[in-house]
């Protein structure tokens, strides 16, 4: 038994070495080579926000916080994730909202990623809040999509709420809870705004959203 797992260890690093030289690893953003993505040139290149969280009651929201600011670097690193799937970069971002959420002390109940319909799903293979979530404590899938929606980008204000209607339910008991919405950019907030809507509904005390960038503080 012990020697079927070492070999399969040798073998595990051997392929990876391999795999190494046939496709030496590189940053998803500058494209330089070396083992850390993005590299620490580009993660140096990301603006912090500061503060990062605005404890400001935005409808149904008790704070917005973000990470990084949209420009740069960190709005490139979302559009690596999401759109050229570069999955790879999710580890630096995921840690990036774990260390946030320690830095800023947030106290909650329950951290719940903000979901993607399941077409979309099916589509892109993974949900970038999803990945963004991992290792964060008292994860749960509370919120369910229950509707596909136009990207947001690109409409109207009015559109965008008339967009975002009924497009979440609630899944779980989250009465009397605090919850923390966790996603890959918050721009208007008007996504983070519509989930808080049905937790609140649902009984939810507090909500407040954490996303890797945003430009909530310009
Ligand atoms: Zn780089």
């Amino acid at each position: 038994m012990t020697l079927t797992r070492k070999a399969s260890g040798y073998w595990t690093n051997f392929s990876r070495f391999a795999l190494d030289f046939v496709y030496p690893p590189k940053c998803s953003l500058c494209g330089s080579f070396g083992p850390q993505n993005p590299c620490l040139q580009c993660q140096g290149e990301m603006m912090p926000n500061t503060p990062a969280i605005a404890y400001e009651t935005i409808d149904d929201l008790d704070f917005v916080g973000s990470v990084y600011r949209y420009p740069g670097r960190a709005g490139q690193a979302v559009r690596q994730l999401k759109y050229h799937r570069c999955t790879q970069l999710a580890d630096f971002m995921a840690e990036c909202i774990r260390n946030a959420i320690d830095t800023e002390g947030l106290e909650y109940d329950l951290a719940v990623p903000i979901p993607i319909h399941w077409l979309r799903l099916v589509s892109r293979g993974f949900n970038q809040a999803d990945l963004l979530s991992r290792g964060v404590e008292r994860r749960s899938t509370a919120l369910r999509r229950v509707r596909s929606t136009k990207p947001q980008a690109g409409l109207s204000t009015s559109d965008r709420l008339r967009n975002l209607e009924g497009a979440f339910e609630v899944v779980s008991e989250v009465s009397g809870k605090s919850i923390l919405l966790i996603d890959d950019v918050v721009t208007s907030g008007q996504t983070a705004r519509e989930c808080a809507k049905v937790l609140r509904n649902a009984g939810a005390r507090e909500v407040g959203v954490l996303a890797f960038s945003g430009d909530v503080y310009q």
